[in-house]
């Protein structure tokens, strides 16, 4: 790929579109590593063509033979992990150290998932005496998937593998600031044995996704992204009422009682906050501790940051690299200073590191993790998702309150709780509204477990054998095998 990243659509890169072009950044240093085409309206119909023709092919093709297809393509995947993940630290700014170890293979783990599936996508008997029904599941048809840009290969793959595992074909959007791995996987598809139009890419914002949204022809469309997206794609997409998966933003509480193992709940509290400089939908920002344990989790907390290296996010130790955009960096560095001003005490962190003005990184997008103490809910740290290094600590007592607390809010994505009762575990994490909970640990989502949220955190379900479900619809057929008879009679 030379440096204006394209279109891909029906098996070739196109890099015409429409005459204005997006700036592909790097966020590390701000500098310009290419321009992005944007798809015209044409190049979008055309993608719709090419899909539904694909479409005809790869769904009349047995699940076992797409399941090859989507595992030799994790296969190259991993084969090609180094210098895929090397594009993913070059649009997304987060350190390699991740990406070589997450972002791509938790991508082919998806194919190799959904790969296997594919074969056993089955429907239902039903005897009914003499005659019988039977529940076809079919696939949808063509769809389209819409990216957000913290996991820009993860997110193309946990909704590519799982469509096309059920026979559907999709038109995939990957986020305006993170578009070129979405055509690396295209190009893998096709080198996998994939028919020409099964994955097309169409690059471009909300312009490109409302076409696609609205489209006529596209019968759904999974987001990744902003609650307020998340709106905007429902309301556009119920005019022709289409199936719709929306993974949205979240404010996740993670509750730390004061028998928990306080070196893991530290480790959590960590990985929950600043893995991908804190830019996860998932994190736990809120994170509630019981007032006995407080000093010495914030102690060993405080600890443990100051070995994280900032900087370079290239260089193998670093482990907090540069936010995506100028833009993310202001806001939380803006949030940084809301905390402060209403009244919350900075434990750590909360400004720009100094490279020194003769580094290329003084013109990064980075942020210091940082970690604020407050007693209030109400503070808008505590309420709003702020989607940067910016972790929120909240003293409480009581469990019963410590839930209230938890639940009171729009979203739920995700919730956390570390103790050693287990009886209180399983008691607590029946009452959290979440989609996705953890005991003892944080954010692990492997492929095989269902990853989506409630409340405003969206609808559907990602991976696990309920993804199946969800790109997939139910035909039923009732076979007479006695004869109509006389009904009126
Ligand atoms: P965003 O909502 O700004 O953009 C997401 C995608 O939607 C982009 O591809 C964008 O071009 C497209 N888009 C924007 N407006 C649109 C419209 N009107 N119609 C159709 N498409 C439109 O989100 P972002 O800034 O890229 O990502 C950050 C957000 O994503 C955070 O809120 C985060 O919590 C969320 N997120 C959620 C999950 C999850 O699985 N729940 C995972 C990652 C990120």
């Amino acid at each position: 790929m030379d440096n204006i990243v394209p279109q891909f659509i029906h098996g070739e890169i196109r890099t015409g579109g429409s005459p204005e072009r997006l700036e592909n950044l790097y966020p590390a240093d701000g500098s310009k590593l290419g321009e992005v085409s944007i798809a015209s309206e044409e190049d979008v119909e055309d993608a719709v063509r090419s899909s539904k023709d694909a479409f005809e092919t790869w769904s009349a093709m047995t699940g076992t033979e797409r399941g090859r297809i989507l595992r030799k393509a994790a296969e190259i995947l991993r084969k090609r992990n180094d210098e895929l993940a090397e594009v993913e630290v070059e649009d997304t700014g987060k350190p390699i150290f991740e990406a070589s170890a997450v972002d791509i293979i938790s991508g082919a783990d998806a194919l190799e998932f959904f790969g296997g599936l594919a074969a056993s996508i089955s429907g239902e008997h039903i005897q009914l005496g003499k005659s019988f029904a039977y529940v076809k599941r079919e696939p949808l048809g063509v769809t389209a998937g819409i990216g957000a840009w913290n996991y820009p290969m993860q997110i193309a793959c946990w909704k590519a593998a799982p469509a096309l595992a059920a026979g559907n074909t999709m038109i995939f959007k990957p986020a305006e600031e993170t578009p070129r791995n979405a055509v690396n996987l295209a190009e893998i598809f096709v080198e996998a044995g994939m028919p020409s139009g099964v994955f097309n890419v169409v690059q471009g914002g909300p312009q490109v996704g409302k076409q696609l949204v609205g489209h006529k022809d596209i019968a759904k469309v999974s987001l990744t992204g902003e609650v307020g997206t998340g709106q905007k794609v429902m309301e556009g997409a119920s005019k022709t009422l289409k199936e719709l998966s929306l993974e949205l933003g979240g404010k996740n509480p993670m509750i730390i009682f004061n028998d928990a193992d306080l070196e893991d709940a530290v480790q959590g509290a960590m990985m929950g906050n600043f893995y991908t400089q804190g830019e996860i939908c998932s994190n736990g920002t809120r994170v509630y501790v019981h007032k006995r344990v407080m000093d010495d989790f914030c102690d060993q907390l405080i600890q443990e940051v100051q070995n994280l290296k900032i900087g370079d996010p290239k260089d193998p130790a670093t482990r907090i690299g540069a936010l995506i955009s100028k833009e993310q960096k202001e806001k939380v560095l803006n949030y940084l200073q809301i905390g402060l001003e209403q009244g919350g005490e900075l434990l750590f962190g909360g400004g720009e590191p100094d490279f020194g003005s003769g580094s290329p990184l003084a013109n990064g997008y980075f942020v210091e993790p940082a970690a604020f103490y407050t007693e209030s809910d109400n503070d808008r740290i505590a309420r709003e998702e702020i989607f940067g290094p910016l972790m929120t600590i909240l003293p409480f007592e009581e469990e019963t309150d410590v839930i209230r607390r938890a639940n009171d809010t729009p979203y739920g994505l995700a919730a956390g709780i570390f103790t050693r009762d287990i009886r209180r575990a399983h008691r607590v994490i029946g009452k959290l509204d979440a989609g996705v909970c953890w005991i003892n640990n944080y954010n692990i989502t492997p492929v095989e477990i269902p990853f989506g949220g409630v409340k405003m955190s969206g609808t559907g379900r990602e991976n696990g054998r309920a993804a199946i479900d969800s790109w997939s619809r139910l035909k039923t057929v009732y076979v007479e095998m006695e004869g109509v008879g006389r009904p009126f009679d």
